[in-house]
């Protein structure tokens, strides 16, 4: 078995070391990073198996590194653990909404740290069932993340990547609107809510599907389907 990588942006020297050493007794491979841009650069490339994000970092801080990991699709599934000091940053983390997995306030215990990240990635792994689609030309890699068209990737942004997945995870079936919007945005499916979102999202992914964009199918008063055959 692979050891997983686990990426620690930290500036606080003793505190990187404690949690590297920590982590590597449980099996992890363990990246350092001290500085915010070098952090995201390094979680950009490695697409570790998980991100442990100390908030307060000097060139980039962590709500920046994190709002920009969670955005791209590419990098947007790698769970983040933000560290913390104070209590008001809780509250600013939570408010902002930054799609971080979880958090921990300093000081922690290095055991209460590595079961919180075994925990969250323990949720993943029950979350994704790791999946490749391959239609036509296009090929889609849920454990990799990636979309690739005639084998060369494609950019997509993180709603785009998740309607797709939806799409060719229907095997073929329509998807409701009203599906879609619950399965990509999270939306209540009793709320009245405009279904053009889909509309804009399907006619973006279209543009960007070129060759195989006619697979996407415009279903009249339902929603759309994804031609898998032919
Ligand atoms: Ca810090």
């Amino acid at each position: 078995m692979s050891r997983e990588t686990i990426l620690v942006v930290e500036d606080e020297k003793n505190i990187a070391e404690l949690v590297k050493y920590n982590l590597e007794k449980e099996g992890f491979r363990v990246l350092t990073s001290s500085k915010g841009n070098t952090g995201l650069e390094q979680a950009q490339k490695e697409k570790p198996a998980l991100v442990i994000l100390d908030l307060m970092l000097p060139e980039l801080d962590g709500l920046e590194i994190c709002k920009i990991l969670k955005q791209n699709y590419q990098t947007a599934h790698i769970p983040i653990l933000m560290l913390t000091a104070k209590c008001e940053e809780v509250d600013r983390l939570l408010g902002f909404e930054l799609g971080a997995d979880d958090y921990v306030s300093k000081p922690f215990s290095p055991r209460e740290l590595v079961a919180r990240v075994k925990a969250v990635l323990r949720r993943k792994s029950d979350r994704s069932a790791e999946k490749v689609f391959r239609i036509g030309s296009l090929e889609l890699d849920t454990a990799k993340h990636v979309v690739l068209l005639k084998g060369k990737p494609i950019e997509l942004t993180t709603k785009e990547y998740d309607l797709l997945n939806a799409l060719l995870d229907a095997d073929g079936r329509a998807l409701s609107r009203g599906f879609l919007l619950e399965k990509v945005w999270g939306y209540d499916r009793s709320l009245e809510i405009e279904t053009r979102t889909v509309d804009m999202h399907i006619g973006q992914l279209r543009k960007k599907l070129k060759l195989e964009s006619n697979r996407i199918l415009t279903i009249k008063n339902v929603g759309y389907r994804f031609i898998i055959e032919y």
